[in-house]
């Protein structure tokens, strides 16, 4: 720990210089500095109850779902009124923004959302909501469609492997891996398409898929990728009035496809498909959660505190400051503040910060030095 004299501000209106990219925050957020009762802190108690929220999503790893049977899709976890839901999306999304800009300040870990959903589930809508207040330089979203002629040539995890986030990032992939036992599945003639040699398509490909999927998510997981993944579940008769829904509002004429409406006869089998993958791709490593979709502001919610909860638990940090750097950082502020012309402040942000009327809170969640590396 280092210690600068008096003031947790001091400490602060350096390291703030010290990021490497304009105006770094540091990552700790007044609540995880002020302890709260029984040395609990405010961190602790958001974490908890973030958890807590999401438990009833989340699929048990070895469990055995029946989809239609086990999860609701109008679930709305005693959240009563959407008014109380866009209060708590706004949470959502400020949170997100923080822990994303910490997860590419200390670019250890990158983040791999993998969406899934029945036709009109909401997938794009959750992406734009949830993501709203992210930087768009730290996230990415992919989608995937029909396997192209190149893609048919690989093997069946390649194109996904290509789009992987890189450390510091959020991935989002719109439609996943997980078509490759879905869809696939549910229609076979796209295996046909896959041109496997006889030898891979011999016993059951599925539960072999399953484990394929399952160790490249442990591969990922363990070198630093995190995998969450969300099923967005709506039900049938939803889908139904979002299909009309489409039909009847011009400008939502265009997302109408014929290709749902094919899809849709086939929704008992996947169901079963979904069931399935659910049953034997909800891992330690990376589990499923299941998102009740048939509200919209509820699935936002949902979908945004999963991922809230899997940055909560990386915990990302703002790289420290050693003595030595911080000791240059000073060197350079002194130069800095003796180039003031005539009648300017020495050190404006300095003075702006102390008058209150800037970045107040931002400055009193320093009042606690941040931790710092030793020199
Ligand atoms: P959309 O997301 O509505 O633009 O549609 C994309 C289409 O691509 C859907 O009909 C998916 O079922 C299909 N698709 C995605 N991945 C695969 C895959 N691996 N094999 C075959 N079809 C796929
Ligand atoms: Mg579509």
């Amino acid at each position: 720990m280092l210690h600068v004299a008096g003031s947790g501000r001091f400490v602060f209106a350096r390291r703030r210089r010290a990021g490497s990219g304009g105006s770094v925050r540091i990552g700790v957020s007044r609540g995880d500095v002020y302890r709260v009762g029984t040395g609990q802190t405010m961190a602790d108690k958001r974490h908890k109850r973030v958890s807590d929220f999401i438990e009833p999503f989340r699929v048990r790893p070895g469990s055995k779902v029946t989809l239609g049977k086990d999860f609701d899709p109008a679930f709305k976890a005693g959240v009563k009124k959407k008014k109380q839901g866009v209060a708590l999306l706004a949470e959502g999304v400020r949170l997100l923004s923080e822990y994303q800009a910490r997860l590419a300040a200390q670019d250890t870990w990158g983040v791999l959302v993998v969406l899934q959903a029945m036709d009109t589930a909401g997938k794009d809508g959750t992406i734009r909501h949830v993501m709203s207040g992210v930087n768009p330089q730290g996230v990415a979203v992919h989608s995937f469609k029909v396997p192209s002629a190149e893609e048919l040539d690989h093997d069946f995890l390649w194109r996904y492997a290509q789009r992987l986030p890189a450390r510091g990032q959020i991935g989002i992939f719109n439609r996943s891996h997980y078509e490759e036992v879905l869809v696939v599945r549910v229609h076979p003639e796209n295996l046909d398409r896959q041109k496997l040699p006889q030898a891979a398509r011999k016993g059951d490909i599925w539960r072999r898929r399953y484990r394929e999927i399952n160790d490249w998510e442990r591969y990922l997981s363990d070198n630093g990728i995190r995998v969450v993944k969300l099923f967005l579940n709506v039900s049938k008769e939803e889908q139904r009035a979002r299909l009309l829904r489409r039909i009847d509002l011009p400008s939502h004429n265009w997302k109408f496809s014929a290709a749902d409406i094919a899809e849709r006869e086939r929704w008992d089998d996947y169901q079963h498909a979904l069931s399935e993958m659910l049953s034997n791709t909800s891992t330690e490593w990376a589990p499923w959660y299941v998102i009740p979709a048939d509200r919209k502001w509820f699935e936002r919610i949902g979908a945004g505190a999963v991922l809230v909860h899997a940055l909560m638990e990386i915990n990302p940090e703002y790289p420290p400051v050693s003595k030595a750097q911080l000791e240059a950082l000073l060197g350079v502020k002194e130069a800095l503040e003796a180039q003031a012309p005539e009648g300017a402040a020495a050190d404006p942000f300095e003075e702006k910060s102390s008058d209150g009327d800037v970045e107040d809170a931002e400055r009193r969640e320093t009042q606690t030095p941040p931790q710092q590396a030793a020199g």
